[in-house]
């Protein structure tokens, strides 16, 4: 009934708008059945959604009202490949909302926000329907079930009773208002944050003011003063690729404390893109939530679904790797206080200075800095060089599509072929920055791998990225982070792209949070290989390659600054943990909790954590709430797993490859992520790796 009214409905704006087909409701006859970027426009969504949501609660209520009994067939399968209108239209918007944002999507995000919400609650929370999946569960012995169905059926039934199916009927009204509310303050956060980093912006006028800056980065700065309306000034931001060279290479000690104060301080202004307010609400609401459903908390909520389990084992963990961070990075602070006194600059280090004289020591201990690094590593040579690798590894090639309808110039398009000559997937990357894109990196699917009648289909995966842009006379020029970023999130985008599981629900990167992170880590470890170097690091002007000596350095670096990198990553894992781990509903002051957080671990003033609580997206407006130590967690299983490459003598062992591509990379979330690792492993994960590869081990 609904359906028909909405239909309706549509049709009579169609009409008034000139009957322009929406291309959400039309099968898609692009090359490998691709989003049609080209047709899309942001007034398609609204309708998409509706549609989708109404389509889903008929297949829904279908299912649940089976006047058969249930089976796995008709209920456990019928539901993984329900709401086909709604993840195609879901998966586009996300994947728009979040590199090529505007206000009008955002509007529709906000507007559609609290009814996405309640559909999801709706399913969950519907007691015909649970009563079904339940019956099906309990027979669980008696049917003859393949892991991974067995595996379907358990985490399906786990969403559900997680999801709030055993509550009564008022604790259910009640979980409804909070995720809704949860919905709408997470979104909002997210919006402050990309608004805060576009409002800022540091000009100059005068040549002097650049002082110590690379060539390079002057004259990005030139043409992002020309784009934001200073021409023939030099502007810089607060996004990444701008920020960083200057912390590291300007003298200019006052612009340097501007500009990082200005990244530290965003969401914190008291004005209507104050974050604070939000977050405060938002521990509440969670904690709430965590007690309707049983749990002491929420990150006890969270954990209880993830590898680490409770957030003793977070803590633990944590504390392991914490103080000898803590204990290196006092030292590390003491040597860059040495230098600032050797050059009698009569002052105490602060967090401003921590990027500039790291990048002096580095000159001075190893005779290297970033500058002389990034000639090596061009973005495209650097992709070819990813290439290269997973072509040794996993035989896949990457064949250009230029022409497959992209949302944004900036985007690459590529088919991806097995040794056998058969697509794969479908792969895009999107690698720099702009303003209606936000901060970081990440990797997501417009079409999730699994079978349908007997027949594979292909996954649509893509990378973005905010990496050094190119200029008018140079090429993208990657610093080593954002090198390894590359190599990271490709690693994501092989869990998606080469993922073999029958059931959309537990493919590709459908798996605990605190294991998703181990297959894009793991690529992290070839990036610097010398034989991997080799495919890549080649100079752009000259093509010579990275000189021998320069490799060398790389190598003998390993260990520099990691008492800083450690400490500021693990205190935002400490601070992620004791948001979430407030076991009563008291709301709390963000700069006042903060503060005493990073005190009890003792973070010295000369860090900050990596993000403070207003623009920390990852857990108040990503996925990752009492997620953040996943990174860590992922690290034990990441060097544990790249030690089995290397003690084969080859990091591009036959055997070992196609065993980390069957195991875990082709297997998804079809069981459980401690057997996969173990059946590719071969015994247990020791931290033992992890703390040498930071120079942490005693
Ligand atoms: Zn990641």
């Amino acid at each position: 009934m609904r359906k028909v009214l909405l239909i309706m409905a549509l049709s009579t704006s169609l009409a008034a708008a000139g009957a322009r087909a929406n291309p959400f409701f039309e099968t898609w006859d692009t090359p490998f059945g691709v989003p049609p970027f080209d047709r899309i426009t942001t007034e398609d969504f609204e309708p998409a959604f509706m549609q989708g949501m109404a389509d889903h609660t008929v297949e829904i209520a279908a299912i649940a009202a089976d006047p058969s009994a249930a089976t796995f067939a008709n209920t456990i399968e019928a539901l993984d490949t329900s709401g086909a209108l709604l993840s195609r239209v879901s998966m586009v918007f996300s994947c728009l909302i979040g590199a090529l944002t505007n206000d009008e999507l955002q509007e529709v995000a906000r507007e559609l926000a609290p009814q996405r919400s309640r559909h999801r609650d709706e399913i969950n929370l519907n007691e015909a329907l649970f009563a079904r999946v339940n019956a099906v569960y309990d027979q669980r012995e008696q049917l003859d079930l393949n892991p991974e169905q067995r595996r379907l059926l358990s985490e399906t039934w786990k969403g559900f009773v997680r999801g709030g199916a055993l509550l009564g009927d008022p604790e259910k009204e009640k979980l409804k208002e909070l995720n809704q509310e949860l919905s709408v303050l997470s979104l909002k956060f997210g919006e402050n944050v990309l608004k805060e980093t576009n409002r800022f912006e540091y000009v100059v006028g005068e040549r002097a003011k650049l002082d110590g800056l690379p060539d390079g980065v002057i004259a990005a700065a030139a043409e992002t003063a020309a784009e934001r309306g200073h021409p023939g000034q030099w502007a810089f931001t607060i996004q990444k690729p701008s920020l960083l060279p200057f912390l590291q290479f300007s003298t200019d000690r006052q612009a340097r404390e501007k500009m990082l104060t200005a990244y530290t301080q965003k969401g914190n202004h008291g004005d209507e893109l104050d974050n604070n307010g939000i977050l405060a609400r938002m521990a509440v609401l969670r904690a709430e939530r965590a007690h309707l459903l049983g749990f002491d908390s929420h990150a006890a909520y969270v954990l209880d679904d993830n590898m680490a389990k409770t957030p003793d084992a977070v803590y633990k963990l944590l504390d392991q790797v914490w103080w000898p961070a803590q204990k290196k990075s006092k030292e590390e602070a003491g040597r860059l206080q040495g230098m600032i006194d050797a050059e009698d600059g009569g002052f105490e280090l602060q967090p401003w200075d921590w990027w500039y004289y790291t990048e002096k020591l580095r000159k001075q201990d190893f005779d290297l800095d970033e500058s002389m690094l990034r000639p090596y590593f061009e973005l495209e040579s650097v992709r070819a060089g990813l290439f290269e690798t997973v072509r040794r590894l996993y035989g896949l090639t990457f064949k250009p599509r230029p022409h497959l309808p992209v949302y944004h110039p900036d985007v690459k398009a590529y088919e991806v072929l097995d040794r056998e000559g058969s697509t794969v997937a479908i792969w895009y990357s999107d690698y720099f920055p702009r303003a209606s894109k936000r901060g970081g990196a990440w990797m997501d699917a417009l079409r999730k791998e699994s079978y349908r009648d007997g027949k594979r289909v292909i996954p649509i995966i893509y990378n973005v990225g905010n990496f050094t842009k190119p200029t008018a006379d140079q090429p993208s020029l990657l610093s080593l982070d954002e090198l390894t970023t590359m190599f990271h999130e490709f690693g994501h985008a092989l869990h998606g792209m080469l993922s073999n599981c029958r059931y959309q629900s537990l493919s590709g990167t459908s798996v605990a949070r605190d294991f998703v992170e181990m297959p894009s880590q793991i690529m992290e470890n070839w990036a610097l290989e010398p034989e991997v170097l080799d495919f890549y690091a080649k100079h752009y002007k000259t093509g010579e390659r990275i000189p021998s000596a320069l490799v060398e350095k790389i190598k003998a670096i390993g260990h520099f600054n990691q008492g800083f990198e450690t400490a500021e990553y693990v205190a935002a894992s400490y601070l992620d943990m004791d948001w979430h781990t407030i076991t009563d509903t008291e709301p709390r002051i963000p700069a006042e909790f903060e503060k005493a957080s990073l005190e009890r671990i003792g973070l010295i003033p000369e860090i900050v954590v990596r993000y403070r609580s207003p623009y920390f997206n990852h857990i108040f407006s990503g996925g990752y709430s009492s997620g953040y130590y996943s990174y860590l967690w992922a690290e034990v299983l990441d060097a544990d797993a790249f030690a089995a490459f290397k003690e084969t003598g080859d990091i591009f062992d036959p055997a070992t490859a196609l065993s980390f591509r069957k195991n875990i990379l082709e297997a998804g979330g079809s069981e459980d992520p401690m057997v996969l690792y173990e059946r590719f492993r071969g015994q247990e994960p020791s931290i033992r790796p992890l703390l040498e590869r930071r120079g942490l081990a005693d």
